[in-house]
Formats: C-alpha cells, structure tokens, sequence
C-alpha cells in the first residue's frame, strides 16, 4: 500500500513506484498535482511514539499540521487529543467524533467566537494573556470554562521555529505568570495547568529534552501561585522531522529515555499533575509526499530548467519560504527515474514568481516534460500552509491512501 514498502520510511533519493500503488495510477485518477498521505505510516509512527514515551503521557496531534479530515478521523481513535488553532479545527474535531474535553484550543490571537466554541464543548482553552483570561470569563458567562495559562519560558527550544525565550507574542512572559495566574484565580474558570512551547521543528533529543526539564522547573516555581494544584502540564511538542540535505532523523529512542526521567520528576515536584504533548509535524510529516508533474524542460544559459505543474502556492514551506535559502530543498525524485542518468537540474514551480523554486543544481534522474516528480517528508504544513490563491491556480488534490 505505501508507495515505497509498506513500512519505508521515505528517504530521498530512494523513490520509484514499484509499491502496490503505482503513482502513475493516481496521477491518471486525481490529477497533478497531489499530496499523497498514506495511513499506515501515521499508525506505525503512533505507534514508536507509545513505545518511546512514558505511560501515562497524553499524546494530542495539532491539526494544523494536517487538517484533513480523514486523517483527524484516523487518528481520533490513537491519539488522547487535538491541540486546535480556531473553532473550524474545532469543529474538525468534533465531526470526527472527539469529545469536546479532549480538545485543547491554542493560539495568541483567539477571536470571540473561537472562545465560545471552546467554551460550549467544555475544550480545555489555553490562555494567551490576562486580557484574554477576562474576556473568555466574560464570555463563558456562567458555564465553567477550563483553562490553562501558556507561560513564555525564559528560554528557547533552538530551532526552526522559535516560541519562547526573549520577547514573544506567544503566552505570557515568566516572570508575569505568577501575577496573572493569582489573577486567572479571582475570575470564575476552572484552572487546570500551564503550557510550556519552547520551540518547533527540533532534531535535537538532546536540547528538546532540556527544554522539557526546565519547564517542569518553571511549572514547579510557579506552582505557589497556582490558584489550583496543577492536574495538567502540556510539554508542547518541538519534535522535528528531517527535511533539508544532512539532516539526520531525531533520536526517539534517546528522547524517550529522557523524557521517562522527567515524568519521574514531575510525579515528585507536580503529584498528580499529567504530562502532555502535542505533536503535528513528527505524526504526518513523514507520511505525505506531494506529487507533480513536469510541464517544461529548458535550457537557459547553461542551466536545465524543470518546470512542475505545482508549486508554492501548494507547498510553501518547500520552495517560496526557502527563499534566500536556495541551497536547501526538500527530498525529491523523479518518480520511475532510478535507472536514467543523473543530471544537474534546477525544479520550479509554474508561478511568475523567482521564489517559487523547489531546488537549485540539483542532481536528479534526466526528466521529460510528463515525468512524475515526488517531493518527500510532505504531510505536514503542505497545503494548509500554503497560499493556494496566488494566481489562482488548480488547488492540489489530497489523497488519503
Ligand atoms: C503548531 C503547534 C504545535 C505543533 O507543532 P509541530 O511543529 O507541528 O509539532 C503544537 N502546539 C502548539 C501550541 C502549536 O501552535
């Protein structure tokens, strides 16, 4: 069923169509381009992440990493929660048949009627400031919203992206948390816990388990002003997947042995305080690749030209935010290319745009105008994170297999 092996993980350079479903066939059926995300790699990697981290840890999945819908659907049965951005994430959750309290709803700028919806399925609201603490009381109006309070660390998780450490718009900064925590306790909302999110996109076992020692340190320090035993401490995520050339995949295994060690820290500092993470990235990122198919082959003053039929405005964390990082690019292949010779190519997308570049002097099997090109590592923060308005082309088609 996997393009590759049924168990593969996608690796760059290592692609063809020889598995049971045969990309060309897809191609033919939905068009190019497409996301392809295939379900027996997110359930194999549920299931490393049960085996790596401590029993008892909640495991949620951000779902905007991957919204779709069958996947939220897929994982509704494997995960402890989703972690949602707005109430249409919300609402996701709920049609797949999630309970409204396992649902934690985050994010720095919640409207109104995200709030509301939160509130109305008894999701679990995690705080960005004090005003926000005051205009959900407000809004609750009388049912008890559950809340709790994301603090800005005083460090960071140093990684793609960074969430925590100097100024931020994310949370409150530590050193106010004491404060608005004894505020939070004079409003009518149930406090359950604090959320720590140093950072995302992480390679490193090594740093994003430091990052997880000193958030159960700070949540420790700010127990006192609590205006609640903590039952919840939500770790964030940070674990990254390998996208760009020399980059090696996270150490799970050594994680997981860290992380049993600061789940016995926290059974000592935080007694019956749960443990949680949210993960969006690690779960479908290396489930999904994204498939086009090649329009033109130029040759411009010395250089092939490869153009696709899809671009940023399907896979903007591929080509236009590398911009200025034109070294880097995603793992690619020609799709039936292994046995052609190699050339040294440069991949565009079809937009009159200079940044709408997948790589540059790239070396790939020789490809002609028809060829499949498979971009790997694909399934999280592809469409859903991409401007899929910009010059109104076709919107990719997105596969579940
Ligand atoms: C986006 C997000 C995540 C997931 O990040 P990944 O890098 O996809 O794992 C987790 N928690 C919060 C609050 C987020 O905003």
């Amino acid at each position: 069923m996997l393009v590759r092996k049924q168990t593969a993980r996608w690796q760059a350079g290592a692609a063809d169509d020889s598995g049971s479903l045969s990309l060309a066939e897809l191609a033919e059926s939905f068009g190019t381009p497409f996301y392809l995300t295939v379900s027996a790699a997110i359930d194999e990697r549920i299931g490393e992440l049960r085996e790596a981290l401590p029993a008892g840890m909640r495991l949620l999945y951000s779902i905007k990493a991957n919204p779709l819908l069958g996947i939220v659907a897929r994982l509704a049965g494997q995960v402890d929660g989703f972690d949602v951005a707005s109430a249409a994430e919300l609402e996701s959750a709920l049609a797949c048949g999630v309970s409204g309290g396992a649902l934690s709803m985050t994010g720095p700028g919640k409207r109104d009627d995200d709030l509301a919806a939160a509130v109305a399925c008894g999701a679990r609201v995690v705080l960005e400031s004090e005003d926000e603490a005051r205009r959900l009381a407000r809004l609750a109006a009388g049912a008890t919203a559950r809340v709790l309070l994301r603090v800005n660390p005083p460090f960071e998780l140093a990684a793609e992206a960074r969430m925590g450490g100097g100024p931020r718009k994310f949370g409150v900064d530590s050193e106010q948390a004491g404060e608005v925590l004894r505020a939070i306790g004079r409003l009518p909302l149930a406090f359950e816990g604090l959320h720590v999110y140093p950072g995302s996109n992480c390679l490193d076992a090594g740093a994003i388990a430091a990052a997880q020692r000193a958030a159960l340190a700070l949540a420790a320090e700010l127990l006192p002003f609590a205006p609640a035993p903590l039952r919840t401490l939500n770790l964030g995520g940070g674990f990254g997947i390998p996208c760009f050339p020399g980059e090696q995949p996270l150490d799970l295994a050594a994680l997981g042995e860290a992380m049993h060690e600061v789940a016995r820290e926290a059974a000592r500092r935080l007694p019956a305080c749960e443990l949680s993470l949210e993960l969006g990235r690690y779960v479908v990122g290396e489930a999904g690749a994204y498939v086009a198919r090649v329009l033109e082959r130029k040759a411009s003053r010395g250089r092939t030209y490869l153009i696709l039929d899809g671009g940023l405005h399907h896979h903007w964390h591929a080509t236009g935010a590398l911009e200025g990082r034109r070294h880097l690019h995603f793992p690619m292949w020609v799709v039936g290319g292994d046995d052609r010779p190699l050339e040294e190519v440069t991949v565009c997308g079809p937009l009159c745009a200079p940044h709408d570049t997948w790589a540059e002097n790239l070396s790939l099997p020789r490809a002609a105008p028809g060829d499949l090109v498979i971009v790997y590592q694909s399934g999280a923060y592809g469409a859903g994170a991409s401007p899929v308005g910009f010059m109104q082309r076709p919107e990719a088609a997105q596969v579940l297999a």
